[in-house]
């Protein structure tokens, strides 16, 4: 049987035109542990059906912060979940949520690789824990290399907080490339010819991390198994639907 928690929504922050930052308070805090990259799911009043209100979310935060957990969440036009969210929830309301769950970790071993991290949106939630950990653990040993795509320069996510740790750690390396912008002094397009044009020579010590939808995923797999020719044991991802 899954564990279910309570929690109080403490905040709801825009962080882009589409984009929330939800701030949860878990209400037994010390009973509620997860890892860098896990993700909660949320039971939400949007259905009758029990399993047709579940949504899960990646946690963006530190583990054990204040006993707060922050979701990052973008709104869908029609999406019936992130109506919810963003037109309904408010500061004060209670959720309840199930978790931790998922694999998408970093463990020990995975340190001792060159990680590249490829992710669109709010795919970038599981990355930006699993860094503030590394960071916060003083754990990078390998380079480390996140490439974030979006569309415009008003939808970049956490952007100071990777822009302070590149400059704060040798190993980071943080690439944002924008699919419509047209006035923008770094890359433009999709995240695939990052990593393409960067990564085509095959080294056994790289691992990549995908996180974000399907079509995203679906393209970068395939680019780094066929088209690269990776081994399957080096690319792994974690799928948002
Ligand atoms: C493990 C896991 C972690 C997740 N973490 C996050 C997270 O941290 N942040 C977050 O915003 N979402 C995350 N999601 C997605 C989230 O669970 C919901 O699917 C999302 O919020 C849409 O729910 P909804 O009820 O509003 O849309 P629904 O009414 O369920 O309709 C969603 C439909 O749109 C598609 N879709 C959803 N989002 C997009 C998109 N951005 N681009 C293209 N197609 C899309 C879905 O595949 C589906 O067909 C995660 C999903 C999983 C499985």
């Amino acid at each position: 049987m899954p564990k279910w928690y309570n929690s109080q929504v403490v905040d709801i922050v825009n962080l882009t035109p589409h984009t929330k930052s939800f701030w949860l308070r878990i209400e037994d805090p010390d009973m509620f542990d997860y890892k860098p990259g896990q993700f909660i799911t949320l039971d939400l009043p949007i259905h009758e059906k029990r399993h047709k209100r579940w949504r899960s979310y990646s946690i963006a935060n530190l583990p054990r912060e204040n006993g707060v957990i922050e979701l990052c969440i973008v709104s869908l036009e029609h999406g019936q979940a992130t109506h919810y969210l963003f037109h309904e929830l408010k500061i004060g309301d209670t959720i309840k949520f199930k978790g931790p769950d998922g694999g998408f970790i970093l463990t020990d071993d995975m340190l001792d690789k060159e990680l590249v991290m490829i992710c669109t949106g709010t795919g970038v939630a599981p990355f930006r824990s699993m860094l503030l950990d590394l960071k916060s653990r003083n754990a990078f040993k390998k380079k480390v290399h996140l490439i974030f795509g979006t569309r415009r320069q008003e939808d970049i996510l956490y952007q100071e907080d990777f822009s302070r740790l590149a400059i704060q750690e040798p190993h980071f390396t943080y690439t944002v490339t924008l699919s419509r912008e047209v006035n923008w002094p770094g890359d433009k397009g999709y995240v695939h010819p990052i990593y393409l044009s960067q990564y085509h020579k095959i080294t056994e010590d790289r691992l990549f991390l995908i996180c974000g939808w399907s079509k995203m995923i679906d393209e970068t797999v395939e680019n780094l198994i066929l088209k690269l020719g990776y081994d399957k044991s080096q690319v792994r991802y974690e799928l948002y639907g």
